[in-house]
């Protein structure tokens, strides 16, 4: 009971151990993704800001160039000045403007009234098809548009989008448009140089959900309307933020950070891939885990070999005890087992009131017995009388033990005085019955001498009462000329010859 208690403490500090390391691995990691998702929602805000800031700076640049060309041709004398004023006083403003493809001005008809760009010559063309002249024509109070992205008329043209005002008349009446263009090409530059991970994306979007570009670079995916993911209207709906989610554009899982333009109808988007952003962390978790489990593995282990050792220890331990407890010549109890179980049994005795009977046996004239035969013969005989005390004893608790010498003791819990006498005299009778040769006693084989004692065990009694009872008795029946048993003050009682 006791060894099954301590196997069971013993897995369960194995287990705590091995629970707490688990916990303790499971925590870090847990607490390391976290801060690597704060990082990285970090880092992709950071570079959102950044990259924002400068689209919008350079919209504004190109925005004034356009207002600053729609002032120059409203001016009064406009239409005076000599053909090179008139250029200066439409496209001055505009050459401070970086993102600036081309800047044209149309009149009603979609006809081209002037033009600055790259090349400033003149020439003719007509945008009446185009989506943000139709825009302008059909709604007088749009302030600035952003134009989906459309393949310039010029031979080899790059994709574009088109940032455009209205001209009117005096009198408010549609008098052609203002056109800012800005090449994809020219946004995509600026976001080459950022650390975006090779599954990271950058999309500007138009307010509507119409994909205007995006990096990396790919024209199929170009002005697609996206307005119906319920991942870009996440986008349209809010401010700015950040969330993870999978692209409705390629598919892969990505951190998202978003910003809606303050001034004009656009929303920037700069994604990083989650495996990307946990390829490190990743690795650091399989090694993490690799290790716990070995010292996992190593605590379970170690409580098998542990337990193992405390098994073999225990099994030496109790036959070591036994050994300790057990004569050799006999196999029999010892006097220190004896002495103990007498120590037991009389104070369950106490406490339960019942009667504790002892028996003293000695073998009669064994001096002379090894004299005669030898030592071996009367090592037989003590074997020969032991396997007769045990084979004598019923009850469970009785015990039959080897005393020292040619003496034995029997103790019979719960057996008065009578019932003790009966067993002592079967044993007597039972050893000289087994008749072994004795010429040098006057009974002619081996016999033995038996004291009984009793004691119904009062509180506190004093045991030794009954061990030297039992002393006085076997004294009492060799004095009575052996062979007999006797218990204290009877001295005088029927000489039982064999
Ligand atoms: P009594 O009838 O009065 O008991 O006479 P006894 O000779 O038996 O008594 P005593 O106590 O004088 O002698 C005991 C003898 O028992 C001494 C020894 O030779 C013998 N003896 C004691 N232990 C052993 C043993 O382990 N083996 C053998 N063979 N003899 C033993
Ligand atoms: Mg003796
Ligand atoms: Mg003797």
């Amino acid at each position: 009971m006791k060894r099954l208690l301590s196997e069971v403490y013993l897995h369960l500090i194995a287990g705590v151990i091995a629970l707490g390391i688990l916990g303790i691995s499971a925590h870090t990691l847990w607490m390391d993704r976290l801060g690597t998702w704060q990082e990285a929602e970090r880092s992709s805000h950071n570079m959102l800001t950044t990259i924002t800031r400068d689209l919008e700076n350079n919209i504004e640049l190109l925005d004034l160039s356009l207002k600053g060309a729609i002032e120059g041709l409203r001016h009064r004398g406009f239409h005076k000045l000599s053909p090179d004023l008139q250029y200066r006083m439409l496209f001055d403003r505009a050459v401070s403007a970086s993102f600036m493809g081309s800047l044209l001005l149309l009149d009603k008809n979609g006809d081209l009234i002037a033009d600055a760009g790259p090349i400033i010559a003149s020439r003719s063309l007509n945008v009446s098809d185009r989506e943000y002249f139709k825009v302008h024509k059909e709604n007088n109070h749009l302030g600035l548009h952003v134009s989906r992205p459309y393949r310039s008329k010029a031979p080899h043209g790059d994709l574009s989008i088109g940032i455009s005002r209205r001209l009117s008349d005096p009198d408010g009446a549609f008098a052609g448009v203002a056109m800012g263009s800005i090449a994809l090409s020219t946004i995509n530059q600026r976001f080459q140089n950022l650390s975006l991970g090779p599954l990271g994306a950058i999309n500007l979007f138009r307010s509507d959900g119409v994909l205007l570009t995006r990096y990396p670079y790919d024209e199929s995916q170009i002005d697609q309307n996206l307005g119906g993911s319920p991942h870009v209207q996440r986008l349209l709906r809010e401010k700015s933020g950040t969330f993870d989610s999978v692209s409705p554009i390629d598919g892969v899982h990505r951190i998202i950070s978003f910003e809606r333009l303050d001034r004009y109808p656009m929303v920037l988007t700069v994604a990083l891939s989650v495996e990307e952003v946990f390829s490190a962390w990743e690795r650091k978790a399989l090694v993490l885990s690799l290790v716990t489990l070995v010292l996992c593995c190593a605590v379970v282990g170690l409580t098998f070999l542990f337990q193992r050792e405390l098994k073999r220890r225990t099994r030496a331990e109790t036959k070591l005890r036994r050994i300790a407890r057990t004569d050799d010549l006999t196999g029999l109890p010892n006097r220190r087992a004896f002495r103990e179980t007498f120590e037991r049994e009389w104070r369950q005795a106490i406490r339960s009131g019942s009667t504790l009977s002892l028996l003293y046996i000695d073998a009669d004239y064994f001096k002379s017995f090894n004299d005669r035969y030898g030592h071996g013969r009367g090592d037989e005989v003590l074997r020969a009388i032991a396997g007769t005390l045990d084979g004598s004893i019923r009850r469970p608790r009785d015990i039959a033990a080897r005393y020292g010498g040619e003496e034995f003791a029997i103790i019979l819990p719960e057996t008065d005085l009578a019932g003790a006498l009966m067993i002592a005299d079967r044993i007597r009778q039972t050893i000289s019955a087994m008749a072994l040769v004795h010429e040098g006693s006057p009974y002619q084989c081996v016999t033995v001498s038996i004291g009984a004692a009793s004691e119904r065990a009062p509180r506190g009694g004093e045991r030794n009462t009954l061990l030297e009872a039992a002393d006085q008795a076997l004294y009492l029946a060799k004095a009575a000329g052996r062979n007999c048993v006797r218990s204290p003050g009877e001295s005088i009682r029927s000489h039982q010859a064999a």
